[in-house]
Parts: structure tokens; sequence; C-alpha cells
């Protein structure tokens, strides 16, 4: 493939459709830091990251002053190397959110340059071996919602062919969850799946207390139930709870995933693709969970996860949270409750750069 000759870094931020909020947190704006790449051949590779709200000019301005420099002039199609030489380069700030995030643009920019000249969409690209994955919803789960919109939500997103739906825990009392897990349960039966997530909201007493009160509901996983940094806590939870215990989106390195893997302290891997520094490492956290019979379900960014869970056998769920309809043309299908993988070359994502252009927080950044 063709030499990279320039680089481009814009910056748009997406207001969230609904309200979000959790035990810890609001997902304020996505600040989303998008990289393209414009190579010698004529093609252009666009890659993008996340925040939920903070950190994305810090993001911006590593890949502006250390990042994209160093790419200009190499070639585009030696993907692993490039991560590598980045991640190295920046070694001192890294492991890391704000490199993870900053890599994550750059090499999902890599892939839909890979999959462009290749002609072919990422799912196959990528591995191909699934096109259609079960999608559940969490738009209808947050923490804020009283118990009849949680209700009415789960039943509609059962109604619409999801298969699942996800309710945030952590109310101050382990009473007041368990009302709410207890209508939704009861409104939508056994057959239809019930996942919680504590954000990393609890201290392990509280964590193998509120298990226990959840588990007569048969909830499908239990996420980050504690901070993500105490893998000493998620083995003594997962050893008194029959709740599969789901971390991930708060961990940087692909070896954070295996001590959590070698260490059973999980059973449902949610690597998120720009929190792990792109699909290069997002690849090798699924296929390592594979080698540990342990499946994949993303956090959040469907547009991509829906083509990154059809590449790999593993991947059990997609996350149905829609954020990028504002600037982009192409939608993600979902049919009888599966996200279906794009067929067309590159990541599958058809961006409106009129809609872009319309929002983007300042002049875009040429390196070259
Ligand atoms: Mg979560």
């Amino acid at each position: 493939m063709a030499r990279i000759e320039r680089v481009e870094i814009l910056q748009i931020d997406l207001a969230p459709k609904v309200r979000r909020t959790d035990a810890i947190q609001s997902f304020v704006t996505q600040e989303t830091p998008i990289v393209r790449l414009h190579t010698a051949d004529g093609l252009v590779g666009t890659g993008y990251t996340y925040t939920i709200g903070t950190g994305g000019s810090s993001v911006v301005a590593l890949l502006r002053d250390h990042l994209a420099p160093r790419l200009v002039g190499a070639d585009a199609s030696h993907v692993e190397a490039l991560w590598r030489r980045l991640f190295f380069h920046t070694h001192s700030t890294a492991v890391g959110a704000i490199t993870s995030l900053a890599l994550a643009a750059i090499d999902t920019a890599l892939w839909d340059l890979r999959c462009l000249a290749a002609g072919l969409p990422l799912w196959v690209m990528a591995g191909g071996a699934q096109q259609r994955v079960p999608i559940y919803t969490t738009e209808g789960g947050w923490l804020h919602l009283p118990v009849d919109a949680l209700v009415a939500d789960a039943l509609a997103a059962r109604a619409s062919g999801f298969r699942g739906a996800k309710i945030k825990v952590g109310k101050p009392t382990a009473a007041e969850d368990v009302a709410r897990i207890a209508a939704v349960r009861t409104a939508v039966g056994d057959a239809f799946n019930v996942m919680l997530d504590a954000n990393q909201g609890f201290p392990l007493s509280e964590a193998i207390r509120r298990a226990r009160l959840y588990t007569p509901f048969d909830p499908y996983w239990f996420e980050e139930p504690l901070p993500a940094e105490d893998i000493d806590g998620h083995v003594r939870l997962a050893g008194a709870t029959t709740i599969p215990i789901a971390v991930g989106e708060s961990l940087y390195s692909p070896a954070h995933f295996r001590e959590y893997l070698q260490r059973r302290a999980c059973s449902v891997v949610q690597v998120d693709v720009a929190r792990i520094g792109g699909i290069t490492p997002w690849l090798k956290v699924a296929h390592l969970a594979e080698t540990f019979n342990v499946m994949v379900c993303p956090h959040f960014l469907m547009e991509l996860h829906a083509s990154l869970c059809a590449a790999v056998p593993n991947a059990a769920w997609v996350e149905y949270i829609p954020q990028l309809d504002d600037v982009t043309a192409s939608r993600l299908v979902v049919d009888d409750g599966y996200a279906v993988a794009p067929d067309a070359p590159g990541l599958g994502i058809e961006w409106d750069w009129q809609a872009i252009e319309a929002r983007r927080k300042f002049a875009p950044i040429v390196v070259r």
C-alpha cells in the first residue's frame, strides 16, 4: 500500500440522544477526535475515538504533537509496526487512557485504509466469523430513570426485537436496586436477558451482598461491580456468586485482560475498541478470550463493534447505544434482534462530511 502523505485531525462533540447516568458519572457529551490518513495513491482512511466528556483536547494534542508527525511517509499497510512504533514513542505515558484513545483514532484509520485497499468490509477483513450478532440495549436502563420508565423501556425493547436490556445498578440501598430489577424481570418474563451494570460503584463487601440479592432475578451478567484495578476483588467476587462477571470498558491494555482471564476474575470480556487502542489490540483481546472460552461483548461504539463482533467467533452481544447518527448517513442494521455487520468496504461508517464540517471544534489540523 502507499505511503501516508498527510494526516488530518478534527474533533466534533456529539450530544447523547437520551440522558445517561450511572453509579459514578454522567455521559455529558461524546468528544469525538477524528483522524484522516491521506495516502499517495489517493485513498483516505478515516478513524475516530471518543471520550464521554473530558480529555478530548489532550487526545488531540497527543495526536498533533507526537503521533501524527511519525506517520507521515510511513507505509500504511504496516499496521502492527506502526502501532508498536507509536506506542513505544509515547512509552512514558503508556499504558494509559489518553494514549490508548489517541492510538485508536490512528489504528481505526489504518484499518479503514486496509479494508478500502482490499475492497472488503471490516467484518471480513478482520476475520469473517459471523455476520449477525445478537444485540441488547442500554438506552432504557439509566440509573436516574424511575421504575415505570425502566419497565416501559424494557418492554418496548423486547417488542422491537431486542433479546436483552441492561439496567444500571448502584442505588443508595440494595432494596431500591432489587425493586427495579424485580419489576423489569416480572414484566419481561424469564426468556429475556437482563444485564446489570454497577460502573465500578461498589466495594467488594457490598458487591458480594448485592450479587446475592440480585441472583433470584437471573441476571445475564454483573458488569463492573468493582473498581477495575481491583483484580483480586473480582477473583473473590467471582468465587462468591453464580452471576457471570463482566469487565473491560475500563481496561486499556491487552495484558490487563490477560491478568483477568488467567485469574478467572471475569467471564465476559467487554473490550472497547477506542479505550484499548484500536482494532489491532481489540482483536488480540478477543482472540485471547477465545482461548479461555470466554465471550466478548464489547462496550459501546456499536458502529464499529458490530463489525468487530462479526469478525470473531466468540463475540456474543453488541451493545445498542446509537451515537453517530448526527454525522453519518449509514445506520446500523438491526434485524430480528441481531446486529448485521455492514458489507460496504472499509469500516462500514458512511460519514456525512457536511455535518462534520458544521460541528467541528477547530479548523482541521494538517500534519504533512
Ligand atoms: Mg458499563
